[in-house]
């Protein structure tokens, strides 16, 4: 009777304690370690998780669509609770959420909307939108400085994955801007190469970049220089500045074109304060791993999670709600402000 009773109450106490350690699990899939940003995303998540109770299953998928799709069928056979995902390609993962939703997974699009699903709860980004108009902006206001008795300035224009939902996003919201001053004169795509089916860079790649920029300037501008090139992501920017300096940008008397960025990633910010690439857009990875467990823990204990546009993001099936940062335009003007003064990298990082 006495062992029973200690039995029982042993089991009570292990139920009782496994309950406290474990609010749930969270199943992360990420695109991909070759960008920094996704390895702060993943690690912020994890840590912030955890410190909120919850089990975590961090995957990588090498920008592999198989790959990411094994990983996610393998959390819903687990039992995760809720799926965080970042798609390598949105519109691939229809059929592995059906099977989430009939398991009762909830599913957050964790940064890239998740395309052609009704099964994606809410999403988690920055306001994309936004980034294009600051990477345009910065473009602009560097030709000014840089060129600025030129009209009209000859640039190039890059764009994202066009598997990822926010490369249109980027480029929309970097055209408003453009596309104006194009109309007027003073900007010229001198290659007339525009639209993302022309410019778009598959799985964001930089080698792919820096190949494109090659042909254009090989076949465009052996008499004429180029100014600017709008480039939506870091590793793109590197493979874009690598094809300048090959032909002789940034010597002699070969001004370095403006080059953007986004991701503020340790390289760029490096080649920034060489005088390489003009700016970057720095997405606090933090913020957005706070937004995304919010979500999470609103979501599991039955609350509302905090939302805060919900007619932006048509995902083919349904608006998806969605909370939207503040991306933050970053040049060699605020970068130490913006990116040591908020501890996002140490002084000794950007050495
Ligand atoms: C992200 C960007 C990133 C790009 C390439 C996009 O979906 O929003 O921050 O630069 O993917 O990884």
């Amino acid at each position: 009777m006495k062992l029973a009773r200690m039995i029982a109450s042993a089991a009570l106490a292990a139920l009782i304690s496994s309950a406290a350690i474990a609010e749930g699990t969270v199943g992360i899939a990420m695109p991909t370690k070759s960008s920094a940003r996704w390895i702060s995303d993943g690690n912020s998540m994890v840590e912030q998780f955890k410190a909120a109770g919850y089990e975590t299953d961090l995957q990588y998928a090498e920008d592999d669509i198989p790959n990411q799709l094994a990983q996610i069928e393998n959390m819903i056979t687990k039992g995760v609770d809720v799926l965080v995902i970042a798609a390598i390609d949105g519109t691939t993962l229809s059929n592995a959420l059906e099977n989430a939703s009939a398991a009762g997974i909830k599913v957050i699009a964790y940064d890239r909307l998740i395309r052609d699903s009704g099964n994606v709860d809410y999403y988690a980004t920055f306001d994309n939108f936004k980034v294009g108009v600051q990477q345009a902006n910065s473009l602009v206001a560097g030709l000014k400085d840089r060129f600025p008795d030129v009209k009209p300035w000859n640039v190039e224009l890059f764009g994202g994955s066009p598997d990822d939902n926010n490369a249109f996003f980027f480029y929309n919201g970097a055209m408003s801007v453009l596309q104006p001053l194009i109309d007027a004169g003073d900007i010229a795509i001198v290659s007339g190469q525009m639209g993302m089916d022309k410019v778009g860079t598959l799985r964001w790649d930089g080698a792919v970049a820096q190949a494109r920029m090659e042909n254009l300037l090989s076949a465009n501008y052996t008499d004429k220089p180029l100014h600017g090139a709008l480039s939506p992501y870091d590793g793109l920017s590197i493979g874009i500045l690598s094809a300048l300096k090959g032909v002789g940008y940034g010597s002699g008397d070969m001004k370095m074109p403006i080059v953007t960025g986004q991701d503020a990633e340790v390289p760029s910010v490096k080649s920034m304060l060489a005088g390489e690439q003009y700016s970057t857009v720095f997405k606090d990875t933090r913020e957005l791993a706070r937004v995304t467990v919010g979500m999470v823990d609103a979501m599991l204990k039955g609350g509302e999670p905090e939302i805060n546009d919900t007619s932006t993001y048509d995902n083919g099936v349904k608006v998806v709600p969605s909370y939207l940062l503040e991306p933050v335009s970053v040049d060699t003007s605020n970068w130490e402000k913006t990116l040591i003064g908020s501890g996002y990298y140490t002084a000794d990082q950007i050495k």
